[in-house]
């Protein structure tokens, strides 16, 4: 048996976007069906219950600190250059349901493209970092996105574009590549944030708006494969063995 979520990553309510301009969406609250479920299928084990995140950007724009400070609670200064792929599960309870990201921190892929397609497949959420502090990182988002893109269906993933060392930027040049972010957030459909690892500035609320956002996805996309979004019917998604994330698109660009 696994040991109880840790306090401090009990969601009860969806967390707040950080732009509603450049947002997934800015409802309130989680979808009335989704607390509908989890109110009945607290304990049960549900096929909704794990999500695999893919954390891509240039090298150096702070992806490796980002999760470390949200697994950690603090900036760690030594953190070694990541090598190959490297994943780590974190456990939430939302809405009363244990629910666990796995967290992709992709790394060196300019070295290592060819192994890429097999990390990237089968996301529920792309997080696309880039550095605030640095345009050309920014510039560069676009293009992993679209290599990340390339293993999943468009339809069933969350964006998320991420600026960080928030702490590095003056207010000035915080707005001025927080403008260019935003367009490209609503350009790709991408919901924007702005954090710092190193003072834990927006940490902990993007990641849990993370797993709110792709708990909420899983629980409703479950809800429609089962041929019902009507609550009574949600005994049978017990029943129902496996979840087919095989994602559709299948080709690989890989050498
Ligand atoms: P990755 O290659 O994208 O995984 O980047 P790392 O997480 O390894 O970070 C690259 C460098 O940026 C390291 O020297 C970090 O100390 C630094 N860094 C990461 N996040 C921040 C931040 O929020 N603020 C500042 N000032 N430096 C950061
Ligand atoms: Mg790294």
């Amino acid at each position: 048996m696994l040991p109880p979520v840790k306090k401090d990553r009990v969601i009860t309510q969806l967390p707040r976007c950080f732009s509603p301009h450049a947002a997934l969406h800015t409802k309130d609250g989680f979808h009335p069906q989704v607390k509908a479920v989890c109110q009945v299928q607290k304990t049960a084990t549900v096929n909704f219950n794990i999500a695999k995140v893919i954390v891509v950007g240039d090298v150096a724009v702070g992806k490796t600190c980002l999760i470390s400070r949200f697994r950690k609670g603090a900036f760690d200064k030594n953190y070694k250059a990541t090598i190959g792929v490297d994943f780590e599960m974190e456990r939430f309870e939302v809405l009363g349901v244990p629910f666990s990201l796995q967290l992709w921190d992709t790394a060196g892929q300019e070295r290592f493209k060819c192994i890429a397609s097999t990390y990237y497949r089968g996301a529920q959420a792309i997080i696309v970092v880039f550095d605030l502090s640095s345009v050309s990182s920014l510039a560069h988002a676009r293009q992993w996105l679209e290599d990340a893109m390339k293993e999943n269906d468009p339809s069933s993933v969350l964006l998320f574009l991420v600026g960080t060392k928030k702490d590095l930027s003056s207010p000035d040049q915080l707005s001025q590549i927080e403008q260019e972010a935003i367009r490209l957030s609503e350009e790709i459909k991408a919901e924007y944030w702005a954090v710092s690892a190193k003072s834990g500035d927006g940490v902990k609320d993007f990641f849990f708006r993370v797993a709110s956002l792709t708990f909420e996805a899983n629980v409703l996309s479950e809800l429609e494969k089962n041929g019902s979004r009507h609550v009574g019917d949600v005994i049978r998604l017990t029943e129902s063995t496996e979840v087919d994330r095989t994602p559709t698109k299948r080709k690989s660009n890989c050498c």
